[in-house]
């Protein structure tokens, strides 16, 4: 999310300023401090106030101070240049330059003269310098007392679940169908702004959650569309996250209702009509009527401590999304002195902001040329590899302005990236298991000249291991070396590691020397079986598009591997071993790596859908 904050100007306005570092209590952290003027007058500031002002004064409108939910990190942004930010890192710097009686300095663009704080009494030592370093010292100092002062409450820092509509219901159906949602979640949208309008609960709060918890109402495995459960609200008695654990609701509305009646016992409302079981559970929390804001969300009964920050993310997108009902408003922020109007070659260009990542997506042995302008005729300035990530600033015509994770600005083709999606990376925390057919005693196919599938598969799991570790996947290989494993225990060591996915991989025979193709199975008698026909159809496309075999399709066999396994499992035949021409492929080191790559890109697109 990408959200610009209220900027404060007053703290510029201040001539001399006493700095009291704030007290709180030992486990939270230090979000800001207390500045006392001239006249005893206390002021109250938040980093990311100070760092507002800051903004508006040194890079001046249409930049700024955004926060980059994905990464985490608050950043500056000047003339489209980008500048990631510590909250702490910067209060230090300025706070030490406000003891020193010097200018401040942020990534490189110093504070002018004007604003330079001026006649820091010595007396006041707030923070101590250590060898040069700041180092909060956590005690109270100056001449206030703590206790004295108003509770420290940062204004607009966090994202309140009451109140009036901040998004119509065109934006968020315009945002989900761009998205592309299931017409599920767009169809009921209207049904949120009526309890929106019911309740006093923001209705684009809790559309932003529904679309996090049913996959853009794809919903899950574990709760169907039919549950109508929009929140992914389980029952009183629930103790996994079996189907069984979730509730169900009579009818979609219903489930908005159940929705809204949910979050009223974090908020403190009643209940309208009767309410699920589980809402009385949770006024029985000794939080209960008291979370106001998403931000508080995490920690109570959301499954991970980033829970938020998805749902801020997809706030900030329906919000940003062009409202179809309204007239479109121009832009205050855009001026004569718009980027485009100069030519140097290497400002982005339309006057766009920062608005996502791509990645780069060129094969894994070639590179991507950056270059200062956009344009081929413009100078290489370094070489980008596959799957660099990349910060999209502006763009003009096919080019975009990118920003390298170095920090390095330039120009790329539009055609050699792919979008990423910020809401999540799909792998964390997932469990897949690998499994590579055969092994030991058993050879598996024989390829004409002699070459053994039991190999190849190792090594393409193996490469495919090594890739989902990288991205955070925890790996359960049903076998890692040349021995033989029954069929059984493959399926066991799936199932007791409690993996989300199961891929098992292998190379194809026939009595004929002129089969040839990739083909891939699933089992429709596995419990998960669209998910598992889903799973096979993104690994056959990826596998067909990387080893350009033909396609021969995605097929339904009750393999025991496929149907013994409790979880979506999928078995690529990568290529026919008994063909010449196939078997001189699969021999090669450089196909497995493009066999590996594309499991994981198809494990990918499942997961993006199969969470
Ligand atoms: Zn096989």
């Amino acid at each position: 999310m990408f959200k610009k904050y209220r900027a404060v100007s007053r703290l510029l306005l201040l001539t001399a300023v006493f700095i009291v570092l704030l007290s709180l209590p030992a486990e939270a952290a230090v979000t800001g401090f207390i500045v006392e003027d001239q006249e005893g007058t206390y002021y109250k500031y938040h980093y990311q106030d100070l760092l507002d002002s800051y903004a508006l004064k040194v890079f001046g409108q249409p930049n700024g101070l955004y926060e980059d939910f994905s990464a985490k990190r608050p950043f500056a942004l000047f003339d489209n240049k980008k500048g990631y930010i510590d909250y702490h890192d910067v209060m230090d710097q300025y706070a030490r330059a406000m003891i020193e009686d010097k200018s401040f300095d942020l990534h490189g663009y110093t504070e002018s003269d004007g604003a330079k704080k001026a006649n820091m009494p010595a007396s006041i030592k707030l923070v101590e310098l250590n060898e040069g370093r700041l180092v909060r010292t956590g005690k109270t100092l100056g001449s206030g007392s703590d206790s004295n002062n108003p509770d420290f409450e940062p204004p607009g820092t966090k994202t309140e679940i009451l109140g009036l509509p901040r998004a119509s219901v065109e934006q968020a159906q315009k945002w989900a169908e761009g998205r592309d949602a299931h017409e599920r979640l767009i169809d009921i949208a209207p049904l949120y702004w009526e309890y929106g309008d019911k309740t006093g609960i923001r209705p684009e709060v809790l559309y932003a959650q529904a679309a996090v918890e049913t996959s853009l109402g794809a919903f899950s495995s574990n709760f169907s569309p039919e549950s109508n459960n929009w929140a992914g609200i389980r029952t009183a008695e629930a103790s996994g996250s079996e189907a069984s654990d979730y509730e169900k609701f009579g009818s979609p509305g219903d489930g908005v209702r159940a929705h809204f009646n949910h979050i009223s016992a974090y908020v403190g409302l009643d209940p309208i009509g009767e309410p699920h079981e589980r809402f009385h559970l949770v006024t029985e929390e000794p939080w209960a009527g008291s979370v106001f804001f998403v931000d508080d969300l995490p920690g109570k009964w959301s499954s991970s401590s980033e829970y938020h920050l998805k749902i801020l993310l997809i706030l900030d997108q329906i919000m940003r999304t062009e409202d179809p009902g309204q007239p479109e408003e121009p832009e205050e922020e855009t001026t004569d002195e718009a980027p485009r109007e100069r030519d140097t070659g290497t400002e982005p260009g339309d006057g766009e902001k920062v608005k996502y990542l791509v990645k780069v997506d060129v094969p894994s042995d070639s590179a991507l040329r950056l270059r200062s302008g956009p344009s081929t005729d413009h100078d290489i300035l370094t070489r980008l590899t596959r799957g660099t990530v990349l910060e999209v600033t502006g763009n003009r015509d096919e080019w975009l302005a990118v920003i390298t994770p170095e920090g390095k600005n330039g120009w790329v083709h539009g055609d050699y990236v792919e979008k990423v999606d910020l809401t999540d990376n799909p792998f964390k925390g997932k469990i897949v298991a690998v499994d590579p057919g055969h092994g030991g005693s058993d050879p598996g196919a024989i390829g004409a000249s002699g070459l053994r599938e039991k190999e190849i598969n190792l090594a393409v799991a193996l490469e495919l291991a090594g890739l989902l570790e990288e991205a955070g996947v925890k790996v359960v290989m049903t076998r890692s070396g040349d021995h033989s494993v029954r069929n059984a225990r493959r399926v066991e060591i799936a199932n007791e590691a409690g993996a989300d996915v199961f891929i098992s991989i292998h190379a194809n025979a026939f009595s004929s020397p002129e089969s040839n193709g990739t083909e891939t199975y699933y089992c429709s008698e596995n419990d998960h079986s669209s998910a598992s026909k889903y799973l096979a159809e993104q690994v056959q496309r990826e596998m067909v598009s990387a080893l350009g075999l033909r396609d021969r399709g995605v097929k339904q066999r009750s393999f025991y591997v496929l149907k013994n396994t409790e979880m979506p499992a999928a078995l690529v035949e990568l290529g026919f071993l008994t063909n010449a021409t196939e078997e001189k492929l699969l021999e090669k080191k450089e196909t497995h790596v493009k066999a590996a790559r594309a499991l994981f890109e198809g494990l990918e697109a499942y997961l993006q859908r199969y969470r």
